[in-house]
C-alpha cells in the first residue's frame, strides 16, 4: 500500500482490502490479486510480475486457516502468529514521499519483492489492529454458506455481513419468508 502510515483510516484500508483478498482467494484460489491491490492503492502493482502476484497470492492461501479464525481468536493468540509473522519479513521504516501522496511510512526497504511489501503493511496493520481492538472487529458474515470474513470499521460495531451485497439481502429476503410463512 502506498499510504502506508499507521494513521487509523489507512490501517483500515489495508484491513479491508486484506479481507477483500482473503475473500476472493478462498472463493477461488486462482484469483489474481493484482487487481485489488491496484485499487488498494499498492503502486507497484499495476507493473510487478506474473510471478510476485502468484507469490502474493500463495502467501496469502497460507494465512487462509488463520484469518477464518481470526474473529474466534484470543487478541493474545493472534499477537502471537502475527510477532511470528512479523519477525520473517523484512522491515526497516523509512518515510517517503511519492506520487503526490504526501509524506507516508514504508515499512519495507524499495529493493524488497513484493510479496514482502504487501505481506509487510498487511501484518504492519494487523498489529495496530490487535493491539487498538484485540480481534473484536473481525467476524464472519452471517448469511448462510458463506463463511467470508469482515472488518467492521463501524462506530457501534453494527457490521454483519461481508462486503457482497446479495448477502444482507438474501439474508433479509429469508427471514421476511420465514416470518409470512407463520402467519
Ligand atoms: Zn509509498
Ligand atoms: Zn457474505
Amino acid at each position: 500500500m502506498y499510504v502506508a502510515s499507521v494513521t487509523d483510516s489507512e490501517h483500515r484500508l489495508t484491513l479491508e482490502s486484506m479481507v477483500d483478498l482473503h475473500n476472493a482467494l478462498v472463493d477461488d484460489a486462482a484469483t489474481d490479486p493484482r487487481a485489488l491491490l491496484a485499487e488498494a492503492g499498492f503502486s507497484r502493482a499495476p507493473e510487478a510480475s506474473a510471478k510476485s502476484m502468484r507469490r502474493v497470492a500463495q502467501r496469502m492461501l497460507d494465512l487462509a486457516d488463520f484469518l477464518t479464525d481470526l474473529p474466534d481468536l484470543e487478541a493474545e493468540v493472534a499477537a502471537t502468529r502475527i510477532t511470528e509473522e512479523l519477525t520473517e519479513l523484512p522491515i526497516t521504516p523509512s518515510i517517503v514521499d511519492h506520487g503526490g501522496a504526501g509524506p507516508h511510512i514504508h515499512w519495507t526497504p524499495a529493493t524488497a519483492r513484493f510479496d514482502d511489501q504487501v505481506l509487510a503493511d498487511i501484518f504492519m496493520a494487523l498489529a495496530q489492529e490487535v493491539c487498538d481492538n484485540g480481534t473484536i472487529r473481525f467476524g464472519e458474515c452471517a448469511a448462510d454458506d458463506c463463511g467470508h470474513l469482515f472488518y467492521d470499521a463501524t462506530r457501534n460495531r453494527s457490521k454483519r455481513f461481508c462486503s457482497d451485497p446479495r448477502c444482507a439481502s438474501r439474508t433479509h429476503t429469508a427471514h421476511h419468508r420465514k416470518r409470512k410463512r407463520s402467519d
